[in-house]
């Protein structure tokens, strides 16, 4: 079942902030660019990740023909191990992307199986049909890329996460040129990144953040510790810079942080002169105002090494009176409660804690609506299609496009699974796959599905309700009381009304209904709704029937 269209499947990322994905088809060849995780949300329980639905691409795995990776952020690259075990690839990544990708595939024993290749921004690769002209972009991580993909069908551009900063960290804009010369040739279709589709303005400079740490580092009289994301290489050269002008010694706290510097700095994406970095053993022994430390765990994760601070659960070191902590991020939605119970322990503990809300820490990655326009009208696509975001940015992002002058039929709003196809030159709809999600709990993928994680909610929220019974086995009369047990339901001391006016139901409803053979499955519907009048609580309730 090929054909001669070329065929865009969103897998990941359309409709939802992470997990980002897409698939591009012409004839038997298909083309992935992006294999990211997204991160649960806080009522997600007991899911870790949570991975693309790649189902679509099983039946068409020898047509696989490249996996391309714009850059080195977990939402883009955090499923690639997962992806691997299924579907083997030529991957094509910049020396930064590649690096990253190493770490993780090093960490889960497939870096032999994996086929890397390095692909410097401004160099062509041709896979299968596709030729893919890699450009660079600016975003919060070096070595960032946004595709030109020439199919027999038309040049298609893939922003990937981009902004446009003029005078960022690295200084190394985004390839302006290369857009216009793209566009010259006349652009079929634009997908571009609309995470802040709703953000008025430009997205600052990373540069306006250097002035904030050298207050911070200018006043702070005791140790300084700044949490960042272990791919913000960025965010490690401004620390960096800043420390080394106040005679501050720099460490790195945690494996991943660890690496992540190791391996940039050997690429020379991180430039931090030798006797400034000291192992954080070294670190610990010096004057507290002679260092800086560097961690992860600025979304409150209770596992990362800020989280374990908060807590005085960390290993090596705990806060102290007198410690700065900077968390040099901004919360991922959904984590904002989780960073300010973060954030509240931190100041129990005495430390001065500056964060996004009180001191301009952090600025995104990501362009907003006046760079949006900027490369709508670099680029002039035919057609356009808003990509990395929840379904309301889509539609934001769409209305950005109408505002500068691309039709709305020429817009597709679409969200993972949704096929668009492009024939003689046109846009239309295809088919639905499937793009749901893949949950990642522990070692498991994919066994927990969304009954499970409604489950975990329901018994978290209301608790749960379990009632025994033992029945004469030639009378079918009960033998003895029920027995009810409840766990995170009623609290005891209030309760045993509750409590025995449930154990006479249970009795009135077995000895009407004994001969029933159905009797667990009603006795259980009777009881929830009978507790959901009396509490306005919905507990699971579970019924074990013995025979004596
Ligand atoms: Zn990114
Ligand atoms: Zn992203």
């Amino acid at each position: 079942m090929s054909n001669n269209n070329l065929r865009i499947i969103p897998l990941g990322g359309l409709g939802e902030v992470g997990k980002n994905m897409m698939a591009y088809e012409f004839g038997e060849n298909i083309l992935i660019v992006d294999v990211g995780l997204m991160f649960p949300e806080n009522d997600m329980l007991g899911i870790d990740y949570i991975i693309p639905d790649i189902q679509y691409l099983l039946d068409k795995r020898q047509w696989v023909r490249g996996i391309v990776v714009t850059h080195g952020h977990e939402d883009h690259t955090g499923a690639i191990t997962h992806f691997l075990e299924q579907i083997n690839a030529p991957i094509y990544a910049t020396p930064l992307t590649r690096g990253l990708l190493e770490v993780k595939l090093a960490r889960s024993g497939l870096i032999n199986k994996a086929q890397l290749i390095t692909v410097n921004a401004g160099e062509t690769v041709q896979i299968g049909p596709f030729q893919v002209e890699f450009f660079h972009v600016c975003h919060s991580i070096p070595d960032s890329v946004g595709l030109g993909i020439t199919t027999p069908a038309g040049l298609v551009i893939h922003s990937g996460d981009y902004k446009f900063d003029h005078t960022p960290i690295d200084n190394w804009p985004t390839d302006y040129a290369k857009l216009a010369e793209l566009a010259g040739r006349g652009v079929l279709a634009l997908l571009a990144d609309s995470t802040n589709a709703e953000r008025h303005g430009w997205t600052p400079s990373e540069r306006v953040i250097d002035p904030a740490f050298d207050e911070v580092f200018r006043t702070a009289s005791g140790r300084i510790i700044v949490a960042s994301f272990a791919s913000l290489i960025s965010r490690m050269q401004q620390v960096g810079n800043v420390a080394e002008r106040y005679g501050r010694k720099m460490a790195f706290a945690g494996a991943s942080m660890v690496e992540n510097a190791k391996m940039a700095r050997k690429l020379g994406y991180l430039d931090l002169p030798d006797e400034l970095v000291v192992p954080i053993d070294q670190a610990l022994k010096l004057k507290p105002k002679d260092i800086v430390l560097m961690s992860t765990g600025t979304q409150g994760e209770p596992t990362s090494i800020m989280g374990r601070l908060s807590t005085g659960t960390n290993r090596q070191f705990d806060i102290v009176p007198g410690d700065t902590v900077v968390l040099s991020s901004h919360p991922i939605p959904g984590n904002e409660e989780s960073v300010y119970r973060t954030i509240n322990r931190l100041f129990r503990l005495g430390a001065d804690v500056i964060y996004e809300g009180i001191a301009p820490v952090h600025v995104s990655g990501h362009a907003s609506q006046e760079e949006m326009k900027l490369l709508l009208h670099l680029v002039q696509p035919k057609y356009f299609i808003p990509i990395h975001g929840e379904l309301h940015q889509l539609h934001q992002h769409a209305a950005i496009a109408r505002q500068v002058g691309i039709p709305s039929d020429n817009i597709a709003v679409i969200e993972n699974g949704q096929v668009v196809e492009f024939k003689d030159g046109k846009m239309q709809l295809g088919e639905r796959v499937a793009g749901g999600y893949v949950f990642v709990d522990g070692a498991s993928v994919g066994d927990i599905g969304p009954s499970v994680v409604r489950e975990r909610e329901a018994l978290a929220r209301d608790g749960f309700v379990l009632v025994n019974l033992t029945m004469d086995r030639n009378t079918s009369h009960l033998l003895g009381e029920p027995e009810i047990i409840t766990r995170g339901f009623i609290y005891a001391r209030n309760g045993d009304d509750l409590l025995s006016a449930t154990r006479k139901l249970v009795n009135e409803t077995v000895e009407r209904n004994s001969s029933n053979g159905n009797l667990q499955g009603d006795l259980e519907q009777t009881l929830k709704s009978f507790l959901y009048n009396k509490t306005r609580r919905r507990p699971m309730v579970f019924i074990t029937l013995s025979r004596a």
